[in-house]
């Protein structure tokens, strides 16, 4: 599952790719548990939109979108796009072009969550769709993007203004320290839960969140209100840096993994308690221990983590 700072990856590589690019259309296959907009809404949306840019909230891709709305050609003819049941025929851009183009500006963003075991994917037109293939956009430059998605956990919506999705809680990389402070100051529950808690901090998984842990030296199951002004500090300085290290890994292997039709995987930060069970610690060499909190496993070091 991808995390924040694989999601932050993606979005760099797919900024790098489309922003500029325009929307020319979309095809949007039959199954309805990917789609939090309506199919037809979000094709749409998105038909006649420029990409000014793709950035990250939390762990949704979020690309922003500008250009002239084409709700108001919906009584137009007949629709080829929206809901389709045949991956086999996207629409082309022949039909595409004798639209006419209404002459209303507007902004709007398309957000992605990539779930489980999605995958936004930047292809040549002529590349085989994989399956589960659940939305192709045609885009100008004659790629499109697709979105793959075999367990269908992620989630598509579109919002109809600049700035219109809101994911919650606070962005880890930009929080200040006291800010950080006052979000699990005083919480009963233990800080890793808190941690986990995306009303506080929005898009810390599982994983960096036992990294962070491990480098500030708390224990996942501490009382977050038990916690030290001062350890608070050190937690807040480890998620920025153990996420900045994940991200500046993580772009190297950018072109990998968005060119790909992609099962290339992330160049991940080597993780120092994560999946580590019964492995001596890299810092004292004690057994990296692991235990269920909250139906997630959890792993520390029983000598460095107090
Ligand atoms: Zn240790």
């Amino acid at each position: 599952m991808p995390e924040l700072p694989e999601v932050e990856t993606i979005v760099r590589g797919l900024d790098g790719r489309v922003a500029g690019d325009t929307v020319e259309s979309v095809w949007i296959g039959s199954r309805k548990q990917p789609l939090k907009s309506p199919a037809g809404v979000i094709a749409r949306t998105l038909e006649g939109k420029r990409i000014v840019r793709v950035h990250r909230a939390g762990k949704h891709i979020v690309f922003d979108l500008e250009g002239e709305s084409r709700a108001s050609q919906k009584k137009k003819g007949k629709r080829t796009v929206g809901v389709e049941t045949r991956l086999a025929a996207p629409p082309s851009s022949g039909e595409m072009q004798t639209r006419q183009s209404a002459s209303l500006q507007q902004s709007a963003q398309w957000v992605v969550h990539l779930g489980m075991t999605g995958r936004m994917v930047v292809s040549e037109a002529a590349a085989e769709i994989a399956k589960h293939t659940h939305l192709i956009a045609k885009l100008a430059s004659g790629r499109e993007l697709r979105f793959i998605d075999p367990r269908m956990f992620g989630k598509l919506s579109v919002h109809l203004q600049a700035g219109g999705f809101d994911p919650g809680g606070v962005e880890p990389l930009e929080v200040s320290e006291e800010r950080f402070v006052a979000l699990f100051r005083g919480r009963k529950t233990p800080i890793k839960s808190a941690l986990l808690n995306q009303k506080l901090l929005r898009g810390v998984g599982n994983i960096y969140a036992d990294e962070c842990l491990f480098r500030a030296g708390i224990r996942p199951r501490r009382r977050a209100a038990a916690i030290t002004r001062e350890q608070l500090g050190s937690l807040h300085r480890a998620v920025q840096e153990v996420l900045r290290e994940a991200i500046s890994l993580g772009g190297s292997s950018i072109s990998d993994y968005v060119d790909a039709d992609g099962e290339e995987g992330f160049f991940q930060l080597q993780h120092r308690v994560y999946g580590r069970e019964g492995e001596p610690c890299l810092v004292c060499g004690t057994a990296i221990r692991r235990v269920v909190l909250g139906g997630r496993s959890s792993h520390y070091c029983t000598k460095c983590q107090k």
